[in-house]
């Protein structure tokens, strides 16, 4: 496995911070609880789509584009992250957003992310819930191309085996980072939705042999259909590194109890997550992934499936921004 073989635009603040949790892990009362603080990558208010795009930007520029297209969500990160990205590299930017909510709720249509995105200089275009993503991404593409632009496109969340290099790193840095801690970590847990984060991480844990467990917690598919787009691109990643058949279908695992009424939907569990973590650790997760991701490490700790000792560590993926997006659910907070 040799990482270094891919071309990478160098982003990334890094390495993000691992920090103990104190508070968190004393009100759980189960295991020691860390984070990995990829909520301070650095690209325009931070995010895991910044490391996948190290390696998509610099494929870009490989490619000869002058203009970048992605899609995702209303609220997308990864939309947003791409953006920046986009300006720092003096590329054009276009954003596919797909309406999957059906909220009409002013902050969620404007605020947040969205606000980002005009800000860092997007043409943004909003598209119906349901409609085929890629096709209406390679539909514009061929726009752009009959106007003399060079597109590249970006899928959804940054999720293909190039993205999922940003993951592998990440892997890497986190492998370094127990070791000179001496830290002996049980699991690492995180919000798992386009796949590329879970999969980069299996194929770099596997890829160094370290043995460290992963599990998603899953923020829209059903466990099953979430844990095989995991594996397939987990799969395809270690090809592109160059160690293939190195990935087993039991490393990776995904819990998707924690989804609610559906994808951006918010739920008891998130609110209580966010306003834990504002509360005992003065740090922002956000409603859509790293909220639910926590709300289910606080369930699982709750119940007992980590143990008091283990060393857990949740990967804070980013998203605060769309926060603002979402302050209606958020409305019956109270001071301490
Ligand atoms: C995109 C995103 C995730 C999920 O990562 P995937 O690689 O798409 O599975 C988690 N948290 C946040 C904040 C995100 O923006």
């Amino acid at each position: 496995m040799k990482i270094t073989n891919f071309p990478r635009v160098r982003i990334t603040h890094g390495p993000t911070p691992l920090e103990f949790m104190p508070r968190m892990s004393e009100a759980l009362g189960g295991p020691n609880l860390y984070i990995k603080r990829d909520d301070c990558t650095g690209l325009g208010s931070g995010g895991n789509k910044t490391r996948k795009l190290e390696f998509l930007m610099a494929d870009a520029v490989k490619h000869g584009a002058d203009t970048i297209i992605t899609q995702g969500a209303t609220q997308s990160n990864h939309a947003r992250q791409t953006v920046a990205i986009a300006a720092k590299m003096g590329m054009k930017c276009e954003i596919l957003l797909e309406d999957r909510t059906g909220s009409k709720v002013e902050n969620y249509k404007k605020s947040g992310n969205v606000f980002l995105d005009l800000l860092y200089g997007a043409n943004v275009q909003e598209v119906p819930g349901g409609t085929d993503m890629n096709s209406a991404m390679a539909k514009l593409a061929e726009e752009l191309v009959a106007k003399g632009q060079k597109p590249y496109i970006i899928p959804g969340g940054g999720s293909n085996p190039i993205g999922a290099l940003g993951y592998v790193v990440c892997a890497l840095e986190l492998v370094d980072q127990f070791n000179t801690l001496g830290l002996n970590v049980s699991s690492v847990v995180h919000a798992t939705g386009s796949a590329g984060t879970q999969a980069g991480l299996v194929a770099g844990f596997e890829g160094t042999r370290s043995q460290i467990p992963v599990l998603g917690i899953g923020v829209r598919a059903p466990k099953e259909a979430q844990e095989n787009n995991v594996y397939n691109l987990a799969v395809k990643t270690a090809e592109l590194l160059g160690v293939p058949g190195s990935i087993s279908r039991d490393s990776v695992k995904a819990n998707c109890d924690y989804v609610g009424g559906g994808y951006g939907v918010p739920t008891d569990g998130m609110v209580e997550a966010v306003t834990m973590m504002a509360r005992l650790e003065g740090i922002l997760l956000d409603p859509v992934y790293s909220g639910k991701g926590m709300a289910g490490l606080i369930d699982l700790c709750r119940k007992g499936h980590f143990k008091k000792g283990e060393n857990v560590v949740f990967l804070h993926t980013g998203g605060s921004v769309a926060l603002y997006g979402y302050m209606d659910a958020f409305s019956g907070l109270k001071p301490l």
